[in-house]
């Protein structure tokens, strides 16, 4: 505005010496070579204009807009009472609050939280990221730290609030520990200024700001930042549990048209680990797939089909050779006969569908995060991950190279008995092993329950055969099948 506003005083000049009959050429030559010096000093970052997003607080994004994480909401609304009580809050001798971390994996909404913050509080909002007060030149982010409290002043002012809220993201970035940094002085000027500014907040001014900041890396961060009077309160977003990704689901389904066939809960339970930014990238993928196939609505298989390119990425175009296709078939029915004899219902979709550098796989259903393991499901998982390189050697005759990943993590599994104190050797610590001891105890692990796979995959030759026809046919089969396939051959 005010670069706008001196253009425009700077050519009215020019018309009225022009108009009297002066010559107006140098002047012209020094506007030029003004305007070229601005945009080189832009370049380097020396004038940049700041780069805080304001977010209308009128804007109708509330809490309701986001999925599951009650917990965080929870939180996140108690402190904005404090900023919304203000007055109470000091006549009760309670220190106000300055800032609130936001920690957890990328895509799980702390953005989101932010924004809904400032509605829920009816704040002005100014966001940004750590990366914009990073540059090379010392002085220039501690500038741009100053300016980004003092234009929330000035727009709460302006907009005639008492409250801003100023969010900035990854803050381990304008906030990582001091010295240990290449370009360290820059760095230590700007989040030393970013601390006098948090100290000083609240204390001589009509306006009270509340700094939110998110990170995934909280690990990362200068004690400075997080003593208590700085950044009090973290709040944790983590990924949605199965409650909170059928919400997210629901949400990003609102404004779509879907088919009866559409069970969101089971999409849910299939998007075990996904994040909210993950669950709105397969309601998008589907519609994709629903329009491509000019379908009207989407259907229950274009989410599923969303679900393993969101994991996978998309299907490769060409075809896989025939030889190569019942390889991994069998391998890939292996793992899923297992998997459905040591735990039932545990799988959800085989497909030897190549996607990424996926030649097929086995989509597992889980519906929340293991935290404690039994002796028995480390081995049941270790035998998951052996079946694909035994059910080759069962039904080809011999092994390939396809089964690197599972053995390796076969063996970390193997490891975490021994480390667990669930191993022959009691309770021991792995470090102070020899190399070659634990090797032996995981070879010992392992090949036990290679015993084990083998006598099963035997045992059960014909159900995996049903399986890999189907497989090599259909190129994809349901865990509900595999599960009517075994009961058959039970009864
Ligand atoms: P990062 O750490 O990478 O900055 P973030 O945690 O800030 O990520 P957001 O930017 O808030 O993540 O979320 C990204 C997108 O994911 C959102 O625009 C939204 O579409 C979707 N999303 C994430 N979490 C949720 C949620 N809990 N409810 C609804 N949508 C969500």
């Amino acid at each position: 505005m005010k670069t706008e506003l001196s253009i425009g005083i700077y050519l009215g000049i020019l018309s009225f010496l022009f108009y009297l009959g002066f010559d107006i050429t140098p002047l012209i030559i020094l506007g030029l070579l003004c305007i070229l010096l601005y945009y080189m000093l832009q370049k380097k970052g020396l004038v940049k204009a700041g780069n805080f997003q304001e977010v209308s607080s009128a804007s109708t994004f509330n809490f309701d807009n986001i999925g599951g994480q009650e917990v965080a909401k929870q939180e996140l609304k108690e402190a904005l009472e404090f900023l919304i009580k203000s007055e109470e809050i000091t006549r009760r001798g309670i220190r106000p609050l300055k800032g609130i971390l936001l920690t957890g994996p990328p895509g799980t909404g702390k953005t989101l939280l932010a924004k809904a913050a400032a509605g829920y509080s009816d704040a002005v909002f100014l966001s940004t990221s750590g990366s914009e007060f990073i540059e090379m030149y010392a002085g220039v982010g501690a500038q741009r730290v100053r300016r980004l409290f003092n234009s929330a002043r000035e727009k709460a002012r302006k907009n005639k609030k008492n409250r801003a809220i100023i969010f900035i993201d990854e803050i381990e970035v304008l906030g990582g520990q001091r010295g240990s940094h290449s370009s360290h002085l820059e760095y230590d000027q700007t989040l030393n200024q970013f601390l006098v500014e948090m100290d000083g907040l609240n204390t001589h001014s009509d306006v009270d700001i509340l700094v939110i900041a998110a990170t995934n890396r909280p690990d990362l961060l200068d004690t400075a930042l997080l003593r208590p009077g700085r950044f009090d309160r973290q709040v944790k977003v983590e990924l949605p549990s199965l409650k909170g990704r059928l919400e997210i689901l629901k949400l990003h389904m609102k404004n779509k048209i879907i088919a009866n066939d559409v069970n969101l809960e089971e999409i849910a339970k299939e998007t075990y680990g996904f994040s909210g930014a993950h669950l709105e990238s397969v309601t998008n993928e589907a519609a994709i797939l629903a329009l491509r196939e000019n379908s009207p609505e989407i259907k229950q298989r274009h989410l599923k089909e969303a679900v393993d390119k969101v994991i996978l990425g998309e299907k490769l175009a060409d075809k896989t050779n025939p030889q190569v296709l019942t390889r991994v078939a069998v391998h890939e029915a292996g793992h899923a006969l297992i998997s459905e004899l040591v735990k039932e219902n545990s799988v959800s979709q085989v497909t030897v569908t190549s996607r990424g550098n996926a030649l097929g796989y086995v989509r597992q259903t889980q519906e929340e995060d293991q935290k404690l393991y039994t002796k028995n499901e480390l081995k049941n998982n270790i035998k998951i991950c052996l079946a694909g390189a035994v059910a080759e050697e069962i039904i080809l005759g011999e092994r390939s190279t396809g089964a690197s990943n599972d053995f390796q993590q076969a063996v970390k599994i193997a490891k975490n008995i021994i480390n667990t104190g669930l191993s022959s050797l009691g309770v021991v610590s792995i470090d102070d092993l020899a190399p070659a001891k634990v090797n032996e105890v995981v070879q010992e692990i392992i090949s036990l329950e290679e015993k084990e796979v083998k006598a099963m995959i035997t045992k059960n030759r014909k159900t995996l055969e049903k399986i890999i026809n189907i497989l090599k046919e259909e190129e994809q089969v349901s865990g509900e099948i595999i599960r009517k396939i075994i009961k058959e051959k039970a009864v």
